[in-house]
């Protein structure tokens, strides 16, 4: 049986796509469709050996899809003859109801269709991915990845919000957590570079891209999370806030008359780092500090401060802690980030070195200093991969080996 997995991670306005080799996470291509439904849009379409990008409109998911198909046929590779085994959706939101990855039929698209409501922007485009190559690919096996999945196994204390009784039981209000498929990857990773069980460690996953989030994990499950019932809660992001005080939505209707839809807005999409600095990527963010920039230095220290914060409670979530590991482009690549967020945490056996912090390296490596007793990380994250390997484990499992 093939290794090769088509991987589609539709968003609400672009669609990325990617054949990754499930036993080794080499990828046979990739690309992306961006400004899906308007009237310019773009597609980049990766190889080991050629790059192109093209204008695309596509005015749906299953047109963008289309796209993708005409490029394999044009740049390669030949999908017939990789003999793609399976195709690995992500999907956002699986509520309470999806603990693990599942074959896509329609129980499971009802299911994602309910719960909409909950994640308004991505479960549709989610939907319109699977459907788009349920129609293309109709003779392969095709399997849902949920971002929530992972989080599933939090204790009640730690994803029930104190609110009011029907809210929770009739209407799904609690804590679910994202990035799932990340906090997970990074976890066996993590273990594997420490040559430990998964099984015996504790450990905190810093998730910094566009998103953030950080995750408690106790023996390879996820106690704690600081996502929500939306992913808004927790760190500050590159345009979310993170956490506030709920009395803010409010507090700003009253006063300056904003509708929930203006202060929701605000809150995902021009705070955060934006918010406070004017800019979200952390490139340029972090030259802006080279620069003096009051701003971004404010943006930075709320940023770095807030990621301590996270790291206090989930020491004391977790008791003891092994590691420390920092993932995704912020947390991959920035050492100044790692080095403010841990810094005066030496009491606790958190230490970095400064020369493996300040290394520039692509692969998972140690940072913390020979004496410190919680081991530092940086782990790079491979969602597609992890959602590869998880479709196959399905597809397996359904064939009974
Ligand atoms: P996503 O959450 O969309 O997957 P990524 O994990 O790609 O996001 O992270 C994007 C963020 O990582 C951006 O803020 C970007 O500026 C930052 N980033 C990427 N490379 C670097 C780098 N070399 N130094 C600092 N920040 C970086």
């Amino acid at each position: 049986m093939s290794d090769q997995v088509l991987v589609i991670n539709a968003g609400s306005s672009s669609l990325k796509y990617s054949v990754v080799d499930e036993s080794t996470g080499a990828t046979a291509a990739t690309g992306l469709v961006e400004r899906i439904g308007e009237t310019e849009g773009s597609l980049v379409h990766r190889t080991p050996s050629v790059e192109t990008r093209v204008p695309c409109v596509a005015a749906t998911h299953a047109e963008a899809v289309g796209a993708a198909l005409a490029s394999f046929h044009q740049h390669g590779p030949d999908l017939e003859s990789l003999g793609l085994a399976a195709v690995g959706h992500r999907v956002v939101h699986g509520g309470s109801r999806y603990s693990e990855p599942a074959r896509v039929d329609d129980v499971l698209l009802a299911a994602v269709r309910d719960l909409v409501p909950l994640a308004p922007l991505h479960n549709p485009a989610n939907l319109s991915g699977i459907e788009a190559a349920l129609t293309l690919f109709p003779g392969l096996p095709q399997v849902a990845v949920f971002d929530t999945a992972f989080h599933q196994t939090l204790p009640p204390h730690a994803y029930t919000y104190a609110v009011p009784h029907e809210w929770r039981a009739q209407h799904g209000i609690r804590r679910y957590g994202f990035h799932g498929t990340s906090h997970a990857f990074v976890a066996g990773e993590a273990a594997r570079l420490l040559g430990r069980d998964l099984r015996e460690l504790n450990l905190i996953v810093l998730h910094l891209g566009n998103g953030c989030s950080a995750t408690a994990i106790s023996q390879g499950r996820s106690v704690d999370t600081s996502m929500g019932l939306t992913p808004l809660e927790g760190l500050v992001m590159g345009t979310r806030s993170g956490d506030v005080d709920p009395a803010l939505h409010a507090h700003l209707a009253r006063t300056l008359g904003l509708s929930l839809a203006q202060i929701d807005d605000t809150l995902n999409r021009r705070s955060g780092v934006k918010g406070i600095a004017g800019v979200n990527d952390f490139r340029e963010l972090e030259r802006r500090l080279a620069d003096g920039d009051e701003h971004a230095q404010l943006a930075f220290d709320v940023y770095c401060y807030r990621i301590r914060k996270y790291v206090g409670a989930y020491y004391a979530v977790l008791g003891r802690v092994d590691a420390i590991v920092f993932t995704a482009g912020v947390g991959e690549h920035s050492a100044a980030v790692r080095a403010e967020a841990l810094e005066g945490l030496d009491g606790w056996g958190i230490t970095l070195d400064p020369t493996r912090n300040a290394a520039s390296a692509h692969e998972a490596r140690v940072i913390s200093s020979e004496e410190a007793s919680v081991a530092v990380l940086v782990v790079p994250t491979d969602e597609e991969w992890h959602i590869a390997r998880e479709t196959m484990r399905v597809v397996r499992r359904a064939r009974g080996h």
